[in-house]
């Protein structure tokens, strides 16, 4: 243990769990991490990491990690089979796969003298002063939501980021590395959702209506061991969680259409950086620590998490739908004005 340092443990080691224990770690503090899983493992999640700036991943000094990943910047939106508005995206968005992202993030957790503890499941309850709680969304059994995630190959894209909204879904198709095409679906949750093979790929599409899509999606190489769902979420606006210090997911769940999450991931650990080295250096009780850190995750969040909040239920209702077609129509479609409130 290095002295006159208080150790920190990090219950969950997603990007929010080892960038902070990275950031943690350069400052020479003893941090361990618990993780349920392991690594390298494919997750689902859009994999398009929008907003993020460039000084949230210079302080936690996880810049390295994004070499050689894709870089976005056009995106369109299609309702139904049709294409109803482009942007250019104000700053890349970056494309990178879990499966690399998460490793890469280990290994310099690792790297950088951090104990990185797998297979291990610990009680996401138990607060205290030195844990953190970065375990990801919390579970709800009657979520209606359901996650769809695959890799696939041989589809050509007419932008960076495909957004494709359906009948109670929305879709998104993007690159990452190795000329993987990330497809990631956001459905209601219902009998017969399939993405472990281009047919259930095909028949899940057509059933949300997106018929276009599924004829292109039809004929696709399906990267092995790509396809991951998941279910038992929803998209909690409450920033923080009572009586303990909770980043990522565990502090709020934005909805995945912003493309955001993951940038509030490594933002929040960013923020949380400075008070929790006061902590561990004996200049900050763990109270004033965890206030000064929730404070600065309502203020950075608040705004975004209400505003997606409100335009979520817009893209998936039909009247919502309907609404955007209209404004689509008449050219009044605002993408720039809503990606600067989500972002
Ligand atoms: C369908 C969908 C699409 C998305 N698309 C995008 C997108 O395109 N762009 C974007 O920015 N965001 C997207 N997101 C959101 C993004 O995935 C999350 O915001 C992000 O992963 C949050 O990071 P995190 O570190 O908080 O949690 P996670 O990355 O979920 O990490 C939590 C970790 O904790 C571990 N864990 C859980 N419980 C325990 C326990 N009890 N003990 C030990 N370990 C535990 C888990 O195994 C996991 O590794 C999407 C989400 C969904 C559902």
């Amino acid at each position: 243990m290095t002295a006159g340092s208080r150790p920190v443990e990090i219950i969950g080691g997603g990007l929010a769990g080892l960038a902070l224990g990275i950031g943690l770690r350069r400052a020479g503090v003893p941090v361990t991490v618990f993780e349920a899983g392991d690594y390298p493992r494919h997750r689902v999640c859009g994999e398009f990491i929008a907003g993020l700036p460039d000084e949230v991943s210079r302080k936690l000094g996880i810049e390295d990690v994004f070499e050689g990943s894709i870089l976005n910047t056009k995106v369109c939106w299609f309702l139904k089979d049709r294409r109803i508005g482009d942007m250019r995206l104000p700053r890349a968005a970056i494309g990178i796969s879990r499966f690399m992202l998460d490793a890469r993030l280990a290994r310099l957790f690792v790297g950088r003298g951090g104990r990185l503890v797998t297979r291990r499941r610990m009680a996401s309850d138990v607060h205290g002063p030195g844990r953190v709680l970065t375990a990801g969304r919390r579970r709800y059994a009657d979520s209606p939501w359901v996650g769809l995630k695959a890799h696939v190959r041989n589809l050509s894209l007419g932008a960076d980021l495909e957004l494709h909204l359906g009948t109670g879904a929305y879709v998104g198709l993007s690159r990452v590395e190795e000329g993987w095409i990330n497809l990631c679906g956001l459905f209601r949750r219902r009998s017969g959702l399939r993405g472990d093979s281009p047919e259930g790929l095909a028949r899940t599409l057509r059933s949300s209506g997106l018929f276009a899509l599924a004829e292109r999606v039809g004929g696709v190489e399906l990267r092995r061991g790509s396809a991951c769902a998941v279910a038992g979420f929803v998209f909690d606006r409450r920033v923080g969680q009572r009586g303990a210090v909770a980043l990522g997911d565990s502090c709020a769940v934005v909805p995945p259409f912003t493309g955001n999450g993951m940038a509030m991931a490594l933002t929040g650990a960013a923020l949380s950086l400075d008070p929790l080295l006061d902590w561990a250096r004996y200049r900050a009780s763990w109270e004033d620590a965890s206030a000064t850190i929730q404070e600065g995750l309502q203020h950075e969040f608040r705004v975004r998490l209400r505003g997606a909040a409100l335009l979520h239920p817009m893209l998936l209702d039909p009247a919502g739908q309907s609404c955007l077609g209209a404004l689509a129509r008449t050219g009044l479609l605002p993408l720039r004005p809503l990606y600067h409130l989500l972002h």
